[in-house]
């Protein structure tokens, strides 16, 4: 077997926030390749708006910080998870403010901002787009960086795994690299190294309506599923009430600050529906208002419902939200006169590829880190602005699990075998299958479900598996068909998931099982090495380090 891998000491796949800063904290010793399957930029981090959580305020402690994010998960954070993740979150801004990251500033201190869910001000942020320039601090950094190659347009196909090659011996199995397709040469090359890093991200656009950038296709979570690892809690989706609905405006949030300033929900017709359904009316949390408004369009037959601040003065308008104000303008939408359509969309995976407190994941030699993860920290809802903090907190333990162990150099592996394949002229059944998936997974398997929903869900997925593994095995890869295989596991992870779950709790919510059982257990799928999955409902605790 001719060898034409390339050898690395560490693998990292996704250039988000978890990525980078794995990056950065191995570089000064290990040779990392970060693979990417768009440019370096793209991705969820550079989207977010709000900020990263972390105790810096006076009168704020720990202990509130925990707890507020155990209130906001349900019963289902691992308490062990978020102590470690609030307690090195000050330490993590810390090390965003030396690399240079311009947080905003009052009085000589930096200015935290309080949201929803948290008892205190303690959210660091850079104005209204934090995440953009955290991601562009980040990037020049790594540029920067003699140890780190950084390969853009590059996306993760599979792992290479002892067990895939026939080589997993006593039972014993790790991973050895991945294969990776190279957009500019349209091949598939083969990558080596001792430690392997998934840091994909989420899964939000295995939905129709997602406020997730189109990066977000569950890549590492279906990943290391195939390479036989546990992944948990799928089924907690947490769903942004307010996304603009406008079919040239991909993913646009109309903050909840606008539902804040007197913003009122309406039905087409001019009805305000949100008295109704709570007692807070607009003012309810994210998950009760997306909950009002899924009911609504499903009640209707909607495609969207409206959102409508045209009460208030232009002047106010323009300085309250400025940005929401000019994008809807530019959409030919005058929200000072008219309401805004809206849509609830998909925002956050708090599910994922199960890992403990050094990112391990149950292969070894494989690691996890950020949205792509379960680490226990987000239960059954994430608390706002607790993300970005999670992807630093764990990219850092990681990494200095990494740094202790031995390199030992993986064995030759064999290249990508494409002699049984051919070009495919059916790219139709691609696009078709995604636009399939998606609008049924909104149906389906959204904000309410049902157990008659997740059957039929259940059902049209298992026939998009079959033709998805066939169209796999016949044709050469592409970007597409990669991520088309990835949602439909995606999809199936989630489902089964939601189906293990026989209450309504957090982000679940079932109107055959409206009601909370009294004990909360995290949902664990765990791969079977034949063609079957077994899904179980078990007490989260963080698995042996392998
Ligand atoms: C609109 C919006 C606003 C948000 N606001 C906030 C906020 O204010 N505060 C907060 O804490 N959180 C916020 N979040 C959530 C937060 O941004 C994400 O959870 C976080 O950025 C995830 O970082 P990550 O590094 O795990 O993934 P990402 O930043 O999504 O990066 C994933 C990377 O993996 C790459 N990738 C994926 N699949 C493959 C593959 N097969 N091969 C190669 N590369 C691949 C992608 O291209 C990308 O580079 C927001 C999210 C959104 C969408």
């Amino acid at each position: 077997m001719t060898d034409t891998s390339r050898l690395f000491d560490v693998l990292i796949v996704g250039s988000g926030l978890a990525g980078l800063s794995a990056a950065l904290h191995l570089a000064p010793t290990h040779r990392v390749a970060v693979l990417t399957k768009r440019s370096l930029a793209d991705g969820s981090s550079g989207w977010a708006q709000g900020g990263i959580a972390a105790v810096l305020g006076e009168g704020d402690s720990f202990a509130a910080h925990v707890d507020d994010t155990l209130v906001a998960g349900a019963g289902l954070c691992d308490p062990v998870a978020t102590r470690f993740v609030v307690e090195h979150a000050p330490e993590s801004i810390a090390w965003l403010q030396q690399l240079g990251v311009p947080f905003s500033q009052e009085d000589g201190h930096l200015h935290l901002t309080r949201e929803g869910g948290h008892s205190a001000r303690r959210i660091a942020h850079v104005t209204d787009a934090t995440g953009a320039a955290v991601q562009r601090t980040l990037i020049e950094r790594v540029r920067q960086t003699p140890n780190i190659t950084l390969l853009e347009n590059h996306t993760l196909v599979d792992l290479i795994t002892d067990r895939k090659l026939g080589r997993a011996h006593d039972g014993r199995d790790r991973c050895l690299g991945l294969y990776a397709l190279d957009e500019a040469t349209d091949q598939v090359l083969t990558f080596r190294a001792p430690h392997t890093l998934l840091a994909t991200g989420g899964a939000g656009k295995v939905y129709l309506y997602t406020t997730n950038p189109d990066t977000a296709t569950g890549d590492g979570i279906a990943a290391a599923w195939r390479a036989g690892c546990r992944v948990a809690n799928m089924e907690f989706i947490q769903f942004h009430p307010t996304c603009l609905y406008h079919q040239h405006a991909k993913s646009f949030l109309i903050s909840e600050a606008v539902r804040g300033e007197g913003g009122r929900l309406l039905l087409p017709d001019g009805t305000r529906f949100m008295p109704q359904h709570d007692a807070r009316a607009e003012l309810a949390p994210r998950d009760v208002v997306a909950r009002a408004i899924d009911f609504e369009m499903k009640k209707h037959g909607l495609d969207c419902v409206y959102l409508d601040i045209s009460h208030q003065p232009l002047a106010f308008i323009q300085e309250h939200f400025p940005n929401i104000y000019a994008r809807c303008l530019e959409l030919g939408i005058d929200i000072a006169k008219q309401p805004i359509p809206v849509v609830p969309a998909a925002h956050y995976t708090c599910g994922g590829v199960l890992t403990d407190l050094a990112g391990h994941t149950d292969l070894p030699g494989l690691y996890a880190v950020g949205e792509t993860t379960c680490t226990g920290l987000h239960g059954a809802n994430r608390l706002a602005s607790n993300s970005l903090v999670e992807c630093m907190v764990f990219a850092r333990a990681a990494a200095q699990d990494i740094l202790q162990t031995p390199r030992d150099t993986p064995p030759a592996l064999p290249g990508w075998d494409e002699s049984r394949v051919t070009d495919s002229d059916e790219a139709v059944v691609i696009s078709h299958n995604w636009d399939e998936l998606r609008r049924f997974m909104w149906d389906y398997v959204g904000i309410v479900r049902t157990n008659k929903r997740l059957e039929r869900a259940a059902h049209r997925i298992a026939l998009l598996q079959g033709e998805i593994q066939e169209f796999y095995a016949q044709f050469h890869v592409t970007r597409d068909l990669l991520e088309l295989r990835n949602l439909v596991q995606v999809a199936d992870l989630i489902v089964r998931s939601a189906q293990a779950r026989h209450e309504s709790r957090g982000l679940h919510f079932s109107r055959d099982y409206p009601g909370l059982l009294p004990q909360a257990l995290n949902t664990v799928l765990t791969p079977a090495r034949a063609a079957s999955a077994r899904s179980e409902t078990s007490p989260f605790h963080p698995f042996p380090v392998p």
